[in-house]
């Protein structure tokens, strides 16, 4: 299998980010990279190909181009900081209400994010748009016919990045924009497998109904994203029951977890996709520090035999999972259920 790389995503590595009003060491570090590359080299089967550079006018037929503009702009002011200048920039101010004015740097920060825990540093939009390009790159590979699957190795996040917010560690949505791109096609499912919902996915296509979104994740009454994910999101105008929601509580194994995602690749295959696209995330894994869930290692696989069924090319977008003990682990069994060498059905 092809495994697209994003060569810079390490120039993304916050110092920190900020929780109720407190620094934290990040989650979100280089380090989950090369955790999941090392374990693909050693399972073997796996051909590494570097990303294209990013091209910003293909990120903005989806993304808000003045919210693209912002990103860039902000890390370019950010690489001029010297002595005891901030080094990363995080909203205190969240403008809100029937007519938010942002007219300056202070109010932008929080108009184009939604949370505290997204830092914007020097480096994070070379990251954020080497990710773009590798999921762009990996949609083009499974539209060619060439490859039935194909992975993109990157980071930061994607799938919490809505049309004009960062935010959950995301700020372009990867997984969407091959979506979107595939979508010109023919009919595309997103099926987000991480355990935090795809806010930005569902918001970017909550109004479409030729990409169908569907999403596993935590209840979100008590798991991030916190505003978005309940059942009753459906969809809106033509896009109205082309978007499928799955919160499950906290703590759910393998026992709870499997008629869900039976149900999830029920409503997929019921969409007859040309494509299908997986946020694949392995904070859903027993041993992650803030997922909650307790899937184990062996699980994964049969996640990935699972997708397998669908029977379509399938892009395999790498989101969140934060224990670097266990994340390659889980892509390997994950990609190996997928492309039919381990496991067996979900
Ligand atoms: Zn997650």
């Amino acid at each position: 299998m092809r495994v697209i790389v994003n060569r810079h995503q390490a120039a993304h590595a916050p110092p920190q980010e900020t929780d109720n009003g407190l620094p934290v060491p990040p989650w979100e570090v280089p380090d989950r990279v090369a955790a999941i590359r090392a374990a693909l080299e050693v399972r073997g089967g796996f051909v590494f190909e570097d990303a294209p550079p990013g091209d910003a006018d293909a990120v903005t037929g989806l993304h808000d181009p003045a919210y693209v503009t912002y990103l860039r702009e902000t890390g370019a002011e950010l690489a001029k900081a010297r002595g005891a200048a901030p080094r990363f920039v995080v909203p205190s101010v969240f403008p809100f209400g029937p007519a938010p004015r942002v007219r300056g740097g202070r109010a932008a920060r929080g108009g184009y994010c939604f949370d505290t825990f997204t830092p914007i540093t020097a480096g994070t939009y070379a990251a954020a748009l080497g990710g773009a390009a590798a999921a762009l790159r990996a949609a083009d590979l499974v539209a060619g016919g060439g490859d039935r699957a194909v992975y993109v190795l990157t980071r930061p996040p994607g799938h919490h990045a809505e049309k004009a917010r960062c935010g959950g560690y995301s700020y372009l949505n990867n997984a969407a924009l091959a979506a979107d791109r595939l979508s010109k096609l023919g009919p595309v499912a997103v099926l987000d497998l991480d355990v935090h919902h795809g806010n930005g996915t569902q918001h970017l296509f909550y109004h479409r109904a030729d990409v169908l979104t569907v999403s596993v994740h935590g209840d979100p009454e008590l798991l991030f994203p916190y505003f978005s994910g309940f059942e009753d999101e459906t969809g809106t105008g033509p896009g109205l029951g082309f978007n499928r929601n799955l919160p499950l509580p906290p703590g759910t194994g393998e026992r709870k977890y499997r008629p869900a995602l039976e149900t999830a690749l029920e409503v997929v295959s019921g969409f007859r996709p040309a494509f299908v696209v997986v946020s694949f995330g392995v904070d859903s894994h027993e041993a992650d520090p803030i997922g909650g869930f307790r899937l184990p290692t062996e699980y994964f696989a049969k996640m990935g035999a699972g997708v397998r069924q669908s029977g379509v090319p399938v892009v395999v977008v790498q989101e969140g999972g934060y224990n670097c003990d266990v994340l390659g682990a889980c892509a390997a069994k994950f990609l190996g259920g997928l492309e039919g060498t381990t496991g067996t059905s979900a």
